[in-house]
């Protein structure tokens, strides 16, 4: 087929999905619902000429809503949302010793798939918290769903991402279905929305900005840092610091975990503990840290760290394989600048300081890692055979 045109060896077909949207918005009585991932806007601009790394959130919102979507919200909302939960049961490791250490990150899914077939013994590392899209799938579906009165079977619900990988992780297992239907129904890519919009003529690089609708739109720059390698990591310690301390952290910048090296680690001073932490990725640096885990599993001795992010992209998300084509380390370079100064220029730097955040635990959710917040917004993982018989 004419898609195979990319891969090499020809055993990737790349399967456009675009038309189950255009579908489902012009299906009678469905609510479609659609979410924006952290390192789309940094990236979709290139579609239409714009320098790599424009900031064009405002200018998404406002294509989606012009395709047909009912409501616009952003994954950055859910990666805050992921900051209290993982940030809560890091800390919980950490003060409490219930649960290994170090914790893992498991918000990428071509990282928790290799973990359950190569390294199924650093289970009960993985942190448990789902990743920020399932987890803006699960409050469309039930929060924004009561608060909006609409039946969660009426509501779409479409991720935007940087990623193929993404596409498989809504059908993984029955966690993924939270609400009680799928709580996400479709993925797109950065590619796919650039060519929706390209096909509806839409003139991207001049249009108005508009703003995510409430009340899972809202996001502070912690949300947005997601999207590059070490985002992750330092949006956690941001949040983490402030519940173990009851301080803000003075330089909210962590600087030791920013950065393209492979694997990069640090420590970070939470008012007279030190606490460490390492960053990998691109799946060839992740063989390092884990050995290292390993060995001081089988010896008993102290962990050697307390967080590891790991992404399986070079750079995180902003390099991923639903993004436009042709992404070299300048362009890894300019898109990760526009992400830090997205964050920068956010009023809201913290996760557990976006209003939205305080309203759904208030209302709904109660606190992180409650009953409610387990069954909605964490999920557990099973070792994978790699060869079935
Ligand atoms: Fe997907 Fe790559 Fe991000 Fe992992 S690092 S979630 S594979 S884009």
């Amino acid at each position: 087929g004419q898609c195979s045109a990319h891969c090499p060896v020809g055993a990737i077909y790349e399967k456009s999905q675009t038309q189950e949207f255009c579908d489902a918005v012009e299906a009678d009585n469905v609510h479609v619902a659609v979410q924006i991932a952290p390192a789309v806007r940094v990236a979709l601009g290139e579609v239409f000429g714009m320098e790599p790394g424009s900031i064009t959130t405002g200018k998404i919102y406002t294509a989606l809503r012009m395709l047909g979507s009912d409501a616009v919200f952003d994954t950055n909302f859910a990666a805050d949302l992921t900051i209290m939960e993982e940030g809560t049961e890091l800390v919980k490791r950490i003060t409490t010793g219930s649960g290994v250490l170090p914790q893992i990150t498991s918000c990428c899914p071509s990282w928790t798939d290799y973990m359950e077939k190569y390294y199924p013994d650093m289970i009960p590392h993985f942190s448990t918290a789902k990743s920020p899209m399932m987890m803006q799938g699960a409050v469309t579906k039930t929060y924004y769903a009561e608060k909006a009165g609409i039946d969660k079977e009426s509501i779409y619900s479409v991720a935007i991402m940087p990623c193929t990988a993404k596409k498989y992780e809504i059908g993984r297992d029955d966690n993924m279905a939270a609400s009680g239907v799928a709580d996400v129904d479709l993925v797109l890519t950065t590619r796919e929305l650039g060519r929706m919009i390209k096909a509806a003529g839409i003139d991207f690089a001049n249009l108005k900005d508009s703003e995510a609708d409430s009340p899972i739109g809202a996001y502070s720059g912690a949300g947005t840092i997601f999207g590059v390698t070490g985002g992750v990591m330092e949006a956690a310690v941001r949040t983490a610091y402030k519940l173990v301390t009851d301080a803000e952290l003075g330089d909210i910048n962590v600087n030791a975990v920013r950065g393209m090296e492979g694997v990069r680690k640090g420590s970070v001073d939470f008012n007279g503990t030190e606490i460490k932490v390492a960053v990998a990725h691109g799946m060839a640096n992740v063989k390092s840290i884990m050995d290292e885990i390993r060995e001081a599993n089988e010896k008993g001795l102290e962990p050697p760290y307390h967080f590891i992010e790991v992404m399986a992209c070079r750079g995180g998300c902003i390099a991923g394989g639903g993004q436009p084509y042709g992404t070299e380390d300048n362009i890894r370079e300019k898109r990760i600048a526009g992400i830090y100064s997205d964050d920068e220029k956010s009023v809201v730097r913290r996760s557990h300081e976006n209003p939205e955040i305080i309203q759904i635990y208030k209302d709904y959710l109660d606190e992180p890692l409650s009953e409610k917040a387990h069954h909605l917004l964490h999920t557990s993982y099973t070792e994978r055979k790699l060869y079935q018989k």
